[in-house]
């Protein structure tokens, strides 16, 4: 059944070509029926995610970032829940950005992620970005109010936002190049789904807790979002590290080409169970005869 599955390559973005979200789908409008094959792919990804995982901690060489950016209720919380579902928590990070703190906001943008980036080994995943910094900020035009330097900001906005692609370029290249990939998922939800969600988050009562009425005010500046989404996506997708804009009003489908982009980073890092050496493996001998004699 898998390979009537969408793939995961028809929704990879790595700055080739143009790139165009108005023309990303936010449904593959899979019938109900269908749904159930894509939620058995996802739980065998989670598995295949969860031993490369393993061998991924063992050798300690390679770090990786899932990192979700999306409109509030496209679903980034329970991605990560299912794609990473079988996984040991002991080689899981996680982070949630928020607005910042005043701590955080006195120092560069790009501190606060760095902070907390999963050491190698690990899978980081990352609810929100740095590249909150180039989508809430620029649409509320907070970085006009920062206190810095007059020649940090003495320049119209596009200007300001091209140069922090740039860095933004300059610095995943720089974690790809110290041992890190970031895997990075834009779940492409719509207007309806997400009212949908909404009233469901206040129509149930376990769900209540994610709700809150402040959410709402994005609904409202939804195509300054999309502009943000739109120039951010094309100017920060590289071979490196590629976008994955995936329709999101669906959950089993967007889980699943979730679970395939994380897949696709691990089989491409390949880790392998460190070799133990010589001596390691000669004393591991010696040790063994001297447990099966009851010596130790
Ligand atoms: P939630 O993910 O629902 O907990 O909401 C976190 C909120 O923090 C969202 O509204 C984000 O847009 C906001 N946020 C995250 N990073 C920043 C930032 N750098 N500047 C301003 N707001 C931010
Ligand atoms: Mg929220």
């Amino acid at each position: 059944m898998t390979e009537d599955l969408a793939k995961i390559k028809d929704f990879r973005f790595d700055g080739d070509g143009e790139f165009d979200l108005s023309a990303c789908p936010t449904s593959l409008e899979v019938p109900d029926e269908q749904l159930e094959f894509y939620e058995a792919a996802l739980e065998k990804n989670a598995k295949k995610i969860a031993k490369l995982q393993e061998k991924l901690f063992a050798a300690g060489e390679e770090g990786v970032v899932f990192l979700i950016q999306a409109m509030d209720a496209a679903g980034k919380d329970s991605t990560a829940k299912h794609v990473l579902a079988k996984c040991n928590p002991v080689g899981i990070f996680d982070y949630s950005f928020r607005t910042p703190t005043k701590e955080e906001l006195a120092h560069d943008y790009l501190w606060r992620g760095h902070c907390h980036m999963p050491v190698r080994g690990e899978i980081g995943f990352f609810n929100r970005s740095y590249y909150e910094d180039v989508l809430v900020v620029r649409v509320n035009g907070l970085w006009k109010g920062y206190k810095w330097p007059k020649r940090c900001f003495d320049m119209d906005e596009q200007d300001f936002f091209d140069k922090r692609f740039r860095q933004i370029r300059d610095y995943e290249r720089y974690l790809y190049e110290n041992g890190y990939r970031v895997v990075k998922i834009f779940l492409n939800v719509s207007l309806d789904e997400q009212a949908n969600r909404f009233i469901r988050r206040i129509d149930k009562p376990d769900k209540n807790y994610k709700f809150s009425a402040g959410d709402l005010g994005n609904r409202a500046q939804w195509e300054q979002y999309m502009a943000a989404f739109q120039d951010s996506i094309a100017k920060t997708s590289t071979k490196k590290n590629p976008w994955f804009v995936i329709p999101a009003d669906q959950k089993p489908v967007a889980r699943y080409l979730a679970s395939e982009a994380l897949l696709k980073a691990l089989k491409d890092i390949d880790p392998e169970f460190p070799e133990p050496g010589e001596s390691a493996k000669q004393e591991m001998a010696e040790l063994r005869a001297k447990l099966v004699a009851g010596e130790i």
